[in-house]
């Protein structure tokens, strides 16, 4: 097997590995959410439409160009493509994303919540509010409009009525994002069913930016 190839293997079983882990967590039920990542500058390999996680093979996952063109795979790739590549466009920085439906983050983009800094860790991880995206379909053209608009340079956006998108350096830093914004959610949600909130005070945000801009581009 050449080396290239290898390489791509790898990145297959990653998909597989962290879509079963997202399963696992309890952040998709059934076929729900997808993944993905970026291979090469015109090549990205995604997340099968309707094939269950704990049954999804390497050959099962779909390689798309940027303008969503079926490279390679037999499968149809996940229905939300379009939102995957609009936001590799926008974030060069970006090569791996999980898009998930977990209940805490979800309870927020219906009600249309916000998450502020809560938590004195979460700026560094986060890098700022993440926000509510504007209403769009699923797998229509719009949602990845109004999910890039609302994600900007941070980790990770709630798309209104509908869950999540996070992203990363690598998948295993997307992930990352995925379970600490489910956390910081549920705490979130937890502390205003209480009536209080106390936001993490505004000279440590001020802080905390630059530590963002410095762990998003290190590998782990
Ligand atoms: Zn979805």
């Amino acid at each position: 097997m050449q080396e290239e190839d290898q390489e791509e293997l790898l990145l297959r079983r990653q998909i597989l590995d962290y879509g079963l882990k997202a399963y696992d967590s309890g952040f998709v039920t059934e076929t729900e959410g997808n993944l993905s990542i970026r291979v090469a500058e015109n090549r990205f390999l995604v997340s099968p439409s309707h094939v269950p996680y704990e049954k999804r093979k390497p050959s099962d996952l779909v390689v798309i160009d940027s303008e969503g063109k079926v490279l390679a795979g037999e499968r149809r790739p996940t229905s939300e493509w379009r939102m995957h590549l609009a936001v590799y466009k926008a974030r060069q920085d970006v090569n791996a994303i999980v898009h998930a439906h977990p209940v805490y983050c979800s309870i927020l983009a219906v009600i249309g919540e916000p998450l502020p800094p809560v938590l004195d860790e979460m700026l560094p991880y986060l890098g700022g509010v993440v926000e509510v995206s504007e209403f769009a379909p699923a797998g229509s053209a719009e949602i990845g409009q109004s999910v890039t608009k609302s994600l900007g340079n941070r980790a990770a956006v709630l798309i209104s009525n509908h869950g999540n998108l996070c992203v990363g350096k690598n998948m295993s830093r997307a992930f990352q994002t995925a379970k600490y914004v489910e956390k910081y959610a549920k705490i979130y949600v937890s502390a205003l069913s209480l009536g209080k909130v106390r936001l993490v005070p505004e000279g440590r945000q001020k802080q905390q930016g630059p530590i963002y801009e410095y762990l998003k581009n290190m590998d782990w």
